[in-house]
C-alpha cells in the first residue's frame, strides 16, 4: 500500500497511506478509498456432512474452503451466492433455500495487496449429495466432512476458523 506514492491528478510523489483503508494527497485534494469488499461463503450441508473445497491457487493452496467469492459490483449477496456454486461447481442453487448465518472480518492477499474483506456466512442444505463439475483452477478436489470431524487448522481462512468453532459447538 506504501508503494503507491505517485497521485494519479496531480502526479506528485505526494499520496499517504493511512495504514488502514485511505490515500491522501498532500498536494491536492485527491482521495482515494481501499473500502471493505463484500464475499459470501457457503455451508452447503447434506445430513451431518458439509461440502469443503480443497484451494487449487493462492492465498493459501492446498487449504480447506468454503464455496463463495467476492461480491460484484450491483449484486446481492444472495445473488453472488448463486453464480459462485454456478461457476466453481456448476451447482443450480434454489435461492429461496439460502439461509443466511453470520458475518466475520477477514483478509484476503493477493499479488501482495490485502484486502479487508466482510464474509457472509450462508447455509444451503441439499438433500442429497451433489454431482458436481469442478472448476478445477480454483478448486482441486472437494470433500464431505462430518461436522464433528472439521479439524480447524486445515482451514484456509481465518473468519471460517473463528466460524467453524461456533458452528461446531452449536
Ligand atoms: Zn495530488
Amino acid at each position: 500500500m506504501n508503494d503507491l506514492k505517485y497521485c494519479p491528478t496531480c502526479g506528485n510523489a505526494s499520496l499517504n497511506w493511512d495504514g488502514e483503508k485511505r490515500w491522501s494527497c498532500s498536494n491536492c485534494d485527491y482521495v482515494l478509498f481501499h473500502n471493505v469488499a463484500g464475499a459470501v461463503a457457503v455451508i452447503i450441508k447434506n445430513g451431518d456432512e458439509i461440502l469443503f473445497t480443497r484451494r487449487n491457487q493462492e492465498p493459501k493452496k492446498g487449504k480447506l474452503d468454503l464455496a463463495g467469492g467476492f461480491v460484484d459490483p450491483k449484486e446481492s449477496a444472495e445473488n453472488t451466492c448463486v453464480r459462485e456454486l454456478f461457476e466453481e461447481m456448476k451447482i443450480k442453487v434454489d435461492i429461496s433455500q439460502l439461509k443466511y448465518l453470520a458475518s466475520l472480518p477477514n483478509t484476503y492477499e493477493y499479488k501482495n495487496i490485502l484486502y479487508n474483506t466482510i464474509d457472509l456466512f450462508y447455509e444451503y442444505e441439499v438433500s442429497e449429495k451433489l454431482e458436481l463439475h469442478l472448476e478445477l483452477s480454483e478448486i482441486s478436489e472437494t470433500i464431505w466432512i462430518k461436522k464433528n470431524e472439521i479439524i480447524i487448522e486445515d482451514i484456509a481462512f481465518d473468519s471460517q476458523k473463528i466460524f467453524f468453532k461456533n458452528y461446531i459447538d452449536s
